[in-house]
Protein backbone atom coordinates (compact mmCIF):
# COMPACT_ATOMS: atom_id res chain seq x y z
CA UNK A 1 0.00 0.00 0.00
CA UNK A 2 1.38 3.59 -0.86
CA UNK A 3 1.51 6.31 1.92
CA UNK A 4 -1.44 7.90 0.05
CA UNK A 5 -4.09 4.87 0.19
CA UNK A 6 -2.84 4.80 3.85
CA UNK A 7 -3.86 7.93 4.74
CA UNK A 8 -6.85 7.90 2.50
CA UNK A 9 -8.13 4.98 4.90
CA UNK A 10 -7.23 6.82 7.80
CA UNK A 11 -9.36 9.34 6.72
CA UNK A 12 -12.69 7.52 5.90
CA UNK A 13 -12.11 6.15 9.26
CA UNK A 14 -12.27 9.57 10.63
CA UNK A 15 -15.41 10.44 8.87
CA UNK A 16 -17.05 7.35 9.80
CA UNK A 17 -15.96 8.76 13.71
CA UNK A 18 -17.86 11.79 12.47
CA UNK A 19 -21.11 10.42 11.37
CA UNK A 20 -20.74 9.87 7.91
CA UNK A 21 -22.77 6.67 7.37
CA UNK A 22 -23.00 6.48 3.44
CA UNK A 23 -21.37 4.10 2.05
CA UNK A 24 -21.28 5.43 -1.38
CA UNK A 25 -19.86 8.25 0.10
CA UNK A 26 -17.13 6.91 1.99
CA UNK A 27 -16.30 4.70 -0.42
CA UNK A 28 -15.70 7.65 -2.90
CA UNK A 29 -14.05 9.75 -0.87
CA UNK A 30 -11.55 6.29 0.06
CA UNK A 31 -10.81 6.19 -3.72
CA UNK A 32 -10.50 9.62 -5.02
CA UNK A 33 -6.59 10.73 -5.04
CA UNK A 34 -7.22 14.31 -3.12
CA UNK A 35 -3.36 14.65 -3.40
CA UNK A 36 -3.62 15.12 -7.52
CA UNK A 37 -6.22 18.13 -6.59
CA UNK A 38 -3.65 20.57 -4.27
CA UNK A 39 -1.23 22.14 -5.32
CA UNK A 40 2.65 20.96 -4.98
CA UNK A 41 2.95 23.20 -1.70
CA UNK A 42 0.30 20.92 -0.03
CA UNK A 43 0.61 17.45 -1.54
CA UNK A 44 1.82 16.22 2.19
CA UNK A 45 -1.49 17.71 3.62
CA UNK A 46 -3.48 16.43 1.17
CA UNK A 47 -5.50 13.94 3.58
CA UNK A 48 -5.76 15.87 6.66
CA UNK A 49 -8.95 16.80 7.43
CA UNK A 50 -8.73 20.74 6.47
CA UNK A 51 -9.54 23.16 3.37
CA UNK A 52 -6.58 24.16 1.85
CA UNK A 53 -5.38 27.00 -0.79
CA UNK A 54 -5.76 26.41 -4.72
CA UNK A 55 -4.89 29.35 -5.99
CA UNK A 56 -7.19 33.35 -6.41
CA UNK A 57 -8.01 33.11 -3.12
CA UNK A 58 -10.46 29.95 -3.35
CA UNK A 59 -10.18 26.24 -0.84
CA UNK A 60 -10.55 22.74 -1.67
CA UNK A 61 -13.38 22.80 0.56
CA UNK A 62 -12.65 20.03 3.87
CA UNK A 63 -13.59 16.47 3.35
CA UNK A 64 -15.53 16.41 6.15
CA UNK A 65 -17.69 19.08 4.50
CA UNK A 66 -17.16 17.28 1.18
CA UNK A 67 -18.75 14.46 2.37
CA UNK A 68 -21.68 16.00 4.92
CA UNK A 69 -22.90 17.64 1.94
CA UNK A 70 -22.69 15.02 -0.27
CA UNK A 71 -24.44 12.60 2.22
CA UNK A 72 -27.27 15.17 2.61
CA UNK A 73 -28.09 15.07 -0.91
CA UNK A 74 -28.81 11.15 -0.90
CA UNK A 75 -27.57 10.02 -4.13
CA UNK A 76 -27.58 7.17 -6.49
CA UNK A 77 -25.76 5.89 -9.02
CA UNK A 78 -27.42 7.99 -12.05
CA UNK A 79 -28.27 10.89 -10.48
CA UNK A 80 -28.02 13.71 -12.14
CA UNK A 81 -26.27 16.58 -9.63
CA UNK A 82 -25.07 20.14 -10.76
CA UNK A 83 -22.28 21.64 -9.01
CA UNK A 84 -21.83 25.26 -8.41
CA UNK A 85 -17.92 25.85 -7.64
CA UNK A 86 -16.22 23.43 -9.25
CA UNK A 87 -12.50 25.18 -7.46
CA UNK A 88 -10.07 22.17 -8.27
CA UNK A 89 -12.77 19.58 -9.06
CA UNK A 90 -12.31 17.15 -6.28
CA UNK A 91 -16.10 17.50 -5.03
CA UNK A 92 -16.50 16.44 -8.77
CA UNK A 93 -15.07 13.62 -8.91
CA UNK A 94 -16.18 12.32 -5.30
CA UNK A 95 -19.45 12.69 -7.00
CA UNK A 96 -18.59 10.79 -10.54
CA UNK A 97 -16.68 8.09 -8.50
CA UNK A 98 -20.09 7.66 -7.19
CA UNK A 99 -21.79 7.06 -10.80
CA UNK A 100 -23.79 10.30 -10.88
CA UNK A 101 -24.00 12.15 -14.02
CA UNK A 102 -22.27 15.52 -12.81
CA UNK A 103 -22.31 19.13 -14.51
CA UNK A 104 -20.04 21.37 -12.47
CA UNK A 105 -19.55 25.63 -12.73
CA UNK A 106 -16.93 27.63 -11.71
CA UNK A 107 -16.70 31.19 -12.39
CA UNK A 108 -12.42 31.78 -12.34
CA UNK A 109 -11.37 30.42 -15.95
CA UNK A 110 -7.55 29.37 -14.71
CA UNK A 111 -9.36 27.17 -12.39
CA UNK A 112 -11.42 25.44 -14.24
CA UNK A 113 -9.15 25.09 -16.85
CA UNK A 114 -7.13 23.13 -14.20
CA UNK A 115 -9.87 21.15 -13.09
CA UNK A 116 -10.53 20.05 -16.47
CA UNK A 117 -6.88 19.40 -17.17
CA UNK A 118 -7.26 16.75 -13.74
CA UNK A 119 -10.62 15.36 -15.07
CA UNK A 120 -9.00 14.25 -18.61
CA UNK A 121 -5.54 12.87 -16.87
CA UNK A 122 -7.72 11.16 -14.41
CA UNK A 123 -10.38 10.02 -16.73
CA UNK A 124 -12.95 11.61 -14.20
CA UNK A 125 -15.98 11.83 -16.53
CA UNK A 126 -17.86 15.19 -15.61
CA UNK A 127 -19.55 18.04 -18.35
CA UNK A 128 -17.10 21.62 -17.02
CA UNK A 129 -18.03 25.11 -17.96
CA UNK A 130 -17.11 28.63 -16.77
CA UNK A 131 -19.98 30.84 -16.17
CA UNK A 132 -22.13 32.50 -13.16
CA UNK A 133 -23.68 29.32 -11.63
CA UNK A 134 -26.16 31.17 -9.42
CA UNK A 135 -28.22 31.07 -12.83
CA UNK A 136 -27.52 27.17 -12.81
CA UNK A 137 -27.20 25.59 -16.08
CA UNK A 138 -30.49 25.56 -17.68
CA UNK A 139 -29.56 22.93 -20.43
CA UNK A 140 -29.49 19.79 -18.69
CA UNK A 141 -31.88 20.85 -15.66
CA UNK A 142 -33.62 19.89 -13.78
CA UNK A 143 -31.62 17.82 -11.58
CA UNK A 144 -31.57 15.26 -8.70
CA UNK A 145 -28.86 16.76 -6.41
CA UNK A 146 -27.28 20.58 -6.90
CA UNK A 147 -24.44 21.24 -4.34
CA UNK A 148 -22.69 24.65 -3.99
CA UNK A 149 -19.92 25.01 -2.81
CA UNK A 150 -19.14 28.95 -1.62
CA UNK A 151 -21.29 30.61 0.55
CA UNK A 152 -24.20 32.57 0.09
CA UNK A 153 -26.31 35.73 1.33
CA UNK A 154 -29.73 33.73 0.29
CA UNK A 155 -30.46 30.51 -1.94
CA UNK A 156 -30.90 31.67 -5.51
CA UNK A 157 -33.97 31.32 -7.66
CA UNK A 158 -32.69 29.67 -10.43
CA UNK A 159 -30.98 26.40 -8.87
CA UNK A 160 -34.45 26.46 -7.02
CA UNK A 161 -35.75 26.25 -9.92
CA UNK A 162 -33.62 23.89 -11.65
CA UNK A 163 -33.86 20.87 -8.56
CA UNK A 164 -36.02 17.60 -10.29
CA UNK A 165 -39.02 16.75 -8.23
CA UNK A 166 -37.65 14.34 -5.39
CA UNK A 167 -34.79 16.54 -5.55
CA UNK A 168 -32.81 18.40 -3.11
CA UNK A 169 -30.37 20.98 -2.62
CA UNK A 170 -27.23 21.80 -0.24
CA UNK A 171 -26.20 25.37 -0.08
CA UNK A 172 -24.21 27.14 2.55
CA UNK A 173 -26.06 30.63 3.35
CA UNK A 174 -25.05 33.23 5.72
CA UNK A 175 -23.21 35.86 6.09
CA UNK A 176 -19.73 36.30 4.79
CA UNK A 177 -17.90 35.33 8.04
CA UNK A 178 -19.94 31.88 8.93
CA UNK A 179 -23.25 30.15 7.00
CA UNK A 180 -25.23 27.72 7.66
CA UNK A 181 -25.63 24.32 5.28
CA UNK A 182 -29.10 24.84 4.09
CA UNK A 183 -30.95 21.29 2.73
CA UNK A 184 -33.48 21.84 0.60
CA UNK A 185 -35.50 19.37 -0.36
CA UNK A 186 -38.11 19.73 -3.35
CA UNK A 187 -41.60 17.31 -3.71
CA UNK A 188 -44.04 19.33 -6.46
CA UNK A 189 -43.94 22.81 -5.64
CA UNK A 190 -43.65 22.07 -2.29
CA UNK A 191 -39.45 22.69 -0.79
CA UNK A 192 -38.98 21.52 2.93
CA UNK A 193 -35.61 22.53 4.64
CA UNK A 194 -33.27 21.39 7.44
CA UNK A 195 -30.22 23.39 8.52
CA UNK A 196 -26.90 22.63 9.93
CA UNK A 197 -24.54 25.70 11.40
CA UNK A 198 -21.17 26.12 11.80
CA UNK A 199 -19.50 26.01 8.51
CA UNK A 200 -16.87 28.45 6.93
CA UNK A 201 -16.98 29.10 2.99
CA UNK A 202 -15.54 31.43 0.35
CA UNK A 203 -17.84 33.74 -1.01
CA UNK A 204 -20.42 33.02 -3.68
CA UNK A 205 -20.29 35.75 -6.38
CA UNK A 206 -22.47 35.97 -9.07
CA UNK A 207 -25.55 37.68 -10.53
CA UNK A 208 -28.20 36.26 -8.10
CA UNK A 209 -25.30 36.13 -4.93
CA UNK A 210 -22.42 38.46 -3.05
N1 LIG B 1 -15.85 22.27 -4.88
C1 LIG B 1 -14.50 22.79 -4.86
C2 LIG B 1 -13.47 21.72 -4.77
O1 LIG B 1 -13.81 20.55 -4.68
O2 LIG B 1 -12.28 22.07 -4.83
C3 LIG B 1 -14.29 23.82 -3.77
C4 LIG B 1 -14.71 25.11 -4.22
S1 LIG B 1 -14.28 26.58 -3.39
C5 LIG B 1 -14.69 26.32 -1.71
C6 LIG B 1 -15.66 27.54 -4.03
C7 LIG B 1 -15.56 27.83 -5.51
O3 LIG B 1 -16.76 28.51 -5.90
C8 LIG B 1 -14.41 28.72 -5.90
O4 LIG B 1 -13.60 28.08 -6.85
C9 LIG B 1 -15.08 29.97 -6.48
O5 LIG B 1 -14.36 30.56 -7.55
C10 LIG B 1 -16.40 29.38 -6.95
N2 LIG B 1 -17.49 30.34 -7.15
C11 LIG B 1 -17.85 31.40 -6.39
N3 LIG B 1 -18.95 32.00 -6.91
C12 LIG B 1 -19.27 31.30 -8.03
C13 LIG B 1 -20.30 31.40 -9.02
N4 LIG B 1 -21.24 32.37 -8.96
N5 LIG B 1 -20.34 30.51 -10.02
C14 LIG B 1 -19.42 29.51 -10.10
N6 LIG B 1 -18.42 29.36 -9.21
C15 LIG B 1 -18.36 30.24 -8.19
Amino acid sequence: MTRFEIERLELVQLLRERNITDNGVLAAIGAVERHKFVGPLFVARAYEDTALPIGYDQTISQPYTVAFMTQALGLKRGSRVLEVGTGSGYQAAVLAEMGCRVYTVERHLPLLTHARKMFDQLRVNVLAKAGDGTLGWPEYAPYDGIIVTAGAPTIPDPLRDQLADGGRMVIPVGDKQTQTIMMLSRAGDKFTLRQESGFKFVPLIGKNAW
